[in-house]
Formats: structure tokens, sequence, C-alpha cells
């Protein structure tokens, strides 16, 4: 029952009014009780000064006896209250006179009087001479007040009964054993109903997020507010949705793409090799011819396979770089000699123009990768006669190396897409076909390439005189080892 959070919100809050309750309980009965007791010392107080003024009047008002003891009963007489006593004491303690009557009162009482009376007498006589008694099932509050008459030294002790007074106390504190249990019961439903209604967003959230699977990754959850907590909550889910969507859509694409890009080479391997077996007493150029074309397309097969795996492990962040010394220059020169064979098959002229001793600190391989797939595509859209230039160069803060064609440029509408994965501008446009047998990942591994060394590669010009691919890498950035795009 505590793993549920409503039960936890309703407890803490019913605990918290209760607390609260209990302290406010405490202080007002506590502030109660001391105003009452001040109030009856007070009283006392002025009780006492009216009595004494009394007994020294009647000492001296010739009408009277001018006995001291009549003067007290005198005096008893004339202040006759329901709660309140006056006793007598001489200086040894000696019960002069009291008006409770009663004797059995008198009797058990004596002795607390007796300890009033001698506080009273006590030299220094007490700050604040009032003390509370229990008595006979009652509380007084008492009050002594030492006092001499022609002479002699006497204690007055005056008691109130504390009776009303605790009535009062116990009344307040019966309201409150009462209406605490009730306030922390209303604060307990009302906690519960409340963290309920607030809480029933998160319930209905839950239960539509673990409807939610790969099937329908599609779905999102409702937003009643956009502006509170839980609004925030949703649409942090959404936006989690979003990319987890985009993501998944990205790999769907992708094992799509790639499933299509590598069923056409299966399907020229299988069916050159059934044609090759199917017919008998074929001539050994016959045979040749076969094996020639099953060659080239399990070279083509293993190239796609290569460039898949590249991406999907730069995808996981797990291509090692490799970083070495080495010159950038020395690099593009080596890489355009091995394109000149090529080059020359096609009567393209093969240019390299590099500044010297650009010291460069990059995972080679990959970069010998880059030129070696800018070069292809350059010489494979440049037409006959045409000329591919390579040229090295290095600023204050990035090395850069653009290459260069005379081939058809990309269309502008495409361009944009150029670095996508399976992107080729004659699958969009079937009247350029140009029988490339590329499968359009050449330029996203060049991308991820540029990007692992916190470089880039742009399409720096595009147009019907040709193209020219750039990339930029940072003097100043080592690459990381498992930088991904
Ligand atoms: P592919 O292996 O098919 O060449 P790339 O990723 O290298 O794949 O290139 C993607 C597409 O970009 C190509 O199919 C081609 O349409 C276009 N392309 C790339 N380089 C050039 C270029 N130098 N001139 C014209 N088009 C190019």
């Amino acid at each position: 029952m505590l793993n549920s959070v409503r039960v936890r919100l309703t407890l803490w809050h019913a605990g918290v009014v209760a607390s609260l309750l209990l302290i406010l309980a405490g202080a007002t009965l506590f502030l109660l009780q001391r105003n009452s007791l001040r109030r009856v010392d007070n009283s006392l107080e002025d009780v006492a000064d009216a009595f004494l003024a009394t007994v020294r009047a009647e000492l001296h008002d010739p009408d009277s006896s001018g006995h001291f003891k009549d003067s007290v009963a005198a005096a008893i007489q004339e202040h006759t209250y329901r709660e309140i006593s006056f006793s007598v004491f001489n200086a040894e303690g000696e019960l002069i006179l009291s008006s409770n009557a009663h004797p059995a009162f008198l009797d058990s009482e004596l002795s607390r009087f007796n300890q009033l009376r001698a506080q009273a007498a006590a030299n220094p006589p007490p700050r604040r001479p009032f003390r509370t008694l229990p008595a006979s099932g009652h509380v007084y509050r008492g009050y002594s007040r030492p006092f001499s008459v022609e002479g002699k030294n006497y204690v007055l002790v005056v008691l109130q009964s504390l009776h009303g007074e605790h009535e009062f106390l116990e009344a307040v504190t019966q309201t409150y054993a009462l209406l605490i249990p009730l306030a922390v019961l209303l604060a307990g439903l009302s906690g519960y109903f409340l963290a309920r209604r607030s809480l029933s967003p998160v319930v209905a959230m839950s239960s539509q997020a673990g409807r939610i699977g790969a099937e329908n990754l599609h779905s999102r959850l409702v937003v009643r507010n956009t502006k509170d907590e839980l609004g925030h909550l949703a649409q942090s889910f959404n936006q989690l949705l979003d990319r987890l969507d985009e993501s998944f859509e990205h790999q769907r694409r992708f094992v799509a793409d790639a499933s299509h890009e590598l069923r056409t080479p299966v399907a020229i391997l299988s069916g050159e090799a059934e044609v090759a077996l199917s017919k008998s007493g074929r001539t050994p150029e016959e045979y040749r011819e076969s094996l020639e074309i099953l060659r080239k397309e399990a070279i083509r097969l293993r190239q796609i396979v290569e460039n898949l795996f590249t991406l999907t492990r730069a995808d996981i962040g797990q291509y090692p770089l490799t970083p070495a010394k080495f010159y950038l220059d020395e690099l593009a020169a080596d890489s355009v000699r091995n394109f000149r064979a090529l080059a020359q098959a096609k009567q393209i002229m093969l240019q390299c123009e590099a500044a010297p001793e650009l010291l460069i600190t990059a995972d080679e391989s990959l970069l010998r990768r880059m030129f070696v797939n800018l070069l292809d595509n350059a010489i494979k859209y440049t037409p006959k006669g045409g000329t591919v230039a390579v040229s090295c160069s290095r600023s204050d803060s990035f090395y850069s190396v653009s290459i260069s064609d005379n081939g058809p440029g990309i269309p502008p509408e495409l361009q944009p897409r150029i670095f996508e994965r399976f992107f080729r501008v004659e699958k969009s446009r079937p009247n350029l076909e140009t029988a490339t047998g590329g499968a359009g990942l050449g330029l996203a591994i060049c991308k991820w390439i540029a990007e692992a060394h916190q470089g880039r590669l742009e399409l720096t010009r595009s147009d019907a005189t040709g193209s020219t691919f750039t990339f930029f890498i940072s003097v100043a950035d080592s690459p990381n080892s498992t930088q991904a795009v």
C-alpha cells in the first residue's frame, strides 16, 4: 500500500495537518492556562490587600473590640466569596482563624497551608508567593502574605479554587480531542482525493505509454495542459517517441534500401550461374565470360556489404579511428597516381595541385578511402576528354581538399539529398541513367569520415560545367577514436 504515491501523499498530508493541529492545540492550552493563572494571581493579591485593609480598619474602629482575632473574624465576614478562603497564622505557625469552616478540610489541608505560610515567612520572602496546591480532589491556587499588627508578625494565606478554570480548560481539551481527529480525517480524505485527481493524468499517461510499442510508434500521449508539469512530462515523452520513431524509421529505411541494393547483384549472380550451368557443351570463352560477370558482381556485392558494415559501425560509434601523422599532399598525389590508368582509359586529364608538406594528424586509411570515393565519382561522371583536378591547401584553421570534375553536375533540387544513404541522382531522374553500378553509399561514408575528423564535406560547386566536392578538416582538432556520424 505504501508503494502507492497517492497513499504516501495522503499520509504525508494527514501527518502534517495532525502535527500542526497538535502544536496549535498545545500552544493554545498552555497560553490559556498561563493567562488564567495570572488572572487568578492578580485577583488573589487584590483580595488579600482588601482583606488586610479591612482587618486594619476593624482594629482601629472605635466600635469594635480592638482584638486582633475579632478584626480578622469581621474581615472574614465582610469578604465572603464562594471560591476564596482566608486563613491567618501567627508567627509560630498556629492557625488563628480560617474562613473555611469545614473542619475536615482544615485538618487535611493544614499542612499545605503551613507550607505556604512557611514560604511567606522565609527570609528573604519569595518573589512570587503563589503556589498551586492539589487539595481534597480540588486544585487551589494559594497566596501567602506576611503582615504585622501591633509589633506581631502574622501570615495571611488566601486560597482560590481553580475548579472553574480547570473545567474551562478541560472543555477546551475535549473539544480539541474531538475536533483534531475529525480535522485529520477530513484532511486525509481531501488529500487522497486531491492526490488521486492530480495523479490521474499520470495514471492515464502510463497506461497510454504501456500500449505504445514498435508497431504503433506513431501514437502519442494526449497532452491536456501544455503549461503544467504533467503537460511538460507528456511533451517530453512525446518528443522521445518522435526521436525513437525517427530512428526506427531510419533503420527500417536503411534495412529496406540495403536489401534492395543487395538483391540486384545476388539475382545477377544466381541467374548467371544458372545460365552457365544449364547449357552443356559451352565453350571455354563462354564460361570465362560468365565467370567474369560473376566476379564483377561479387566485387560489387563485397563493396556494398563493406560500405554497409562501415556505416553500421559508425552509427553505433564502434568504428575505431587510428590517427597518425602523415603528409596530406603526399596522400593526394598517391591517390591521384592510382587513378591514372583509369583516367587514361577514359581520356580524362588528371591534375593534382597541392601545397607542400601539409603535415596532418588523421586516420590515413579513412582519408585515402575518401579520396578514392570522390575521385572514383569524379572520373565516373566526367565524359571522355574532360578534366578532374585535385587541390590541397591549408589555412590557419582548416586543411581543405577539393576534387573538381567536368561531369554533368547535380540538379539543384537534388543537391541537398546528395549525402543521404542509398541516394542516387539516377534513381530520381531515370532519364539520367548512366549505369554507374554504385549503391549510393560512397558520399555518405565520405561525409562520416569528414565529421569523424571534426570536419565537413560540402558540394561547393555543381552546375552544367561540373561539380566540386571539398572537405575541410580542422587543423587543431585531433579526431576521436570512436567518432560516429
Ligand atoms: P555511388 O556509389 O552510387 O556513386 P555516391 O554516394 O558516391 O554513390 O554518390 C551518390 C550519387 O551522387 C551518385 O549516384 C550520383 O548520382 C551523384 N554524384 C556523386 N558524385 C558525383 C559527381 N562528381 N558528379 C555528378 N554526380 C555525382
